[in-house]
């Protein structure tokens, strides 16, 4: 099958959270099965190059008509784990993808507006008709409206389009100028069963363009897709959601077993596996060493996060307060999204400069990460809403306890040592459903005392959480039934 992902992330290259892992994760996983794999992606002027060959040029005169003018486009293709990737570089005066930083302009739904439409185009013109266009968050929501108002007159009428929602908070709500922009119609699509929004009467909302025109909607996980559906973590897309229920599915995210696997993972002191769990005691050793924490006979806990509001940042605080009172060490790698946050946390890590139990890193760190969840005994992730979360099945994958508020991907994956209804050996962590300081400590003290009072029952549930396979080996699967159905109907 030949498939292209349209997104605005793409792991090796452009990264600020999950939605990069799993553009990649996924097409990474399709290439290997044999298919034809694309991607498109915004040349920005931030482009990650690590472990990635420099791109080429591919094409320099795409012209892409936007508004009153005709920007004209560099492509430049970069190969990476048998996926073909296309940048797209806009000769403009606007800088369109040359800000310093992905996101967080104000003139975002304009940027992304344009690289939907410079996406089409590029297919358009280079006569590339894939079986199905896979694109992601309201970045791209305008590509399934574009290629069935505009393209598929044009003669695209082959390609069929699935778009995966990693995250509804953020939906691209904008004035109808954008749409003239892109040569639509504002009258024929700002309908309310179209693209104009719910809460704002003169505003396009671009992730609900995509949810109505896709002819396939999936989101992160099962879970994440009855909340958005049926509570306020819909963010007022519910009833849209509802209205296009017999196209929409959640499907878990999986974690890429090559970048993450404690047996082969360069990154970190001492390659271990459940067959040789011990090993892990020496990268708790070097954790501690590398951050100056005491060698002390006390359990690890650690969270490697954004810090977000999203993310539960009162409960993070708790926890490292919480962690030191019940004897346990704490190692927290968070970036801030705002500015607050950030000034926050530095007091917190101030505060607390003097305790040899403690150790707070303010920024992104991928290698320190790896590390930490090598020598963590337990991650905890006390989020407020979480799609489908990727740090809990890292934690997983490395013999980490994760201890996690049970809302989205975090309930669909894991499943309490105490109270879940599965089988013993089946039970891989600690989950909570209060979000408040009272509901984090009830998981959190059971994990802490078990790895006191019963050590042995303790390495069991971090062989359990080692034995799931959270790989992309069976997500794969259902987006190519997923893929099929629409190429099919
Ligand atoms: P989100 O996309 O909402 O940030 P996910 O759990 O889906 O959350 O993905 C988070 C990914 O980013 C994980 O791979 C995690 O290890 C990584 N990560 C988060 N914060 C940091 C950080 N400060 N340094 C390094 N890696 C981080």
């Amino acid at each position: 099958m030949q498939i292209t992902m349209v997104a605005s992330e793409f792991a090796p290259l452009a990264k600020t959270g999950g939605l990069a892992d799993v553009v990649y994760g996924l097409a990474r996983e399709l290439a290997s099965r044999g298919h034809d794999l694309e991607v498109i992606l915004p040349r920005y002027d931030t482009l990650l190059s690590e472990d990635v060959p420099a791109p080429e040029s591919y094409l320099s005169d795409l012209q892409v008509p936007f508004h009153d003018e005709s920007i004209r486009c560099d492509v430049h293709l970069v190969e990476t784990g048998g996926v073909r990737c296309f940048l797209i570089d806009p000769d403009s005066s606007r800088r369109l993808f040359a800000r310093g930083t992905l996101y967080g302009e104000r003139d975002d739904p304009e940027r992304f507006a344009f690289f939907s439409l410079a996406a089409l185009e590029f297919m358009f013109q280079t006569g590339r008709r894939p079986d199905v266009v896979h694109c992601h968050d309201w970045q791209t929501g305008l590509v399934p409206v574009l290629l069935f108002e505009l393209y598929e007159q044009l003669g695209m009428t082959h390609p069929r389009v699935c778009y995966t929602l990693h995250n509804v908070r953020h939906q691209g709500v904008t004035g109808e100028a954008v749409l003239r922009q892109v040569g639509l119609d504002p009258r024929r699509v700002m309908t309310p069963d179209r693209l104009l929004d719910h809460s704002y009467p003169d505003a396009v909302n671009l992730m609900k363009g995509g949810i109505v025109y896709a002819n396939f909607v999936t989101t992160v996980s099962p879970r994440y897709a009855s909340e958005i559906q049926h509570t306020e973590l819909g963010c007022g897309l519910q009833p849209v959601l509802e209205g296009h229920a017999s196209k929409f599915r959640g499907v878990l995210n999986g974690l890429d077993y090559e970048d993450w696997n404690p047996a082969t993972d360069l990154r970190i002191a001492a390659p271990y596996s459940a067959e040789n769990l011990d090993a892990k005691d020496a990268n708790r050793d070097a954790l501690r060493a590398s951050l100056g924490l005491e060698d002390a006979a006390k359990p690890v806990v650690a969270m490697v996060t954004r810090l977000d509001r999203q993310k539960g940042v009162d409960l993070i605080e708790h926890a490292i307060d919480f962690s030191l009172a019940a004897q346990a060490q704490v190692v927290l790698l968070g970036a801030a999204t705002e500015p607050q946050l950030h000034k926050r946390f530095v007091e917190i890590r101030d505060r607390l400069a003097d305790n040899s139990d403690c150790r707070i890193e303010l920024r992104h760190d991928e290698r320190l990460a790896h590390q930490i969840y090598a020598g963590a005994d337990m991650v905890v992730l006390p989020s407020a809403y979480e799609p489908c979360g990727l740090t809990q099945i890292i934690a997983l994958r490395y013999g980490a306890v994760p201890i996690v508020r049970a809302t989205g991907g975090l309930a669909d994956t894991v499943f309490d040592a105490n109270y879940s209804e599965r089988d013993f050996f089946a039970r891989n962590g600690y989950t909570f459903s209060d979000f408040s300081p009272a509901g984090l400590e009830s998981a959190m003290r059971r994990a802490i005392s078990l790895w006191y009072t019963h050590p042995d029952y303790y390495r069991q549930l971090q062989l359990n959480g080692m034995a799931y396979d959270y790989s992309w080996t069976e997500p794969g699967g259902h987006y190519l039934d997923i893929y099929r159905h629409i190429v099919q109907a």
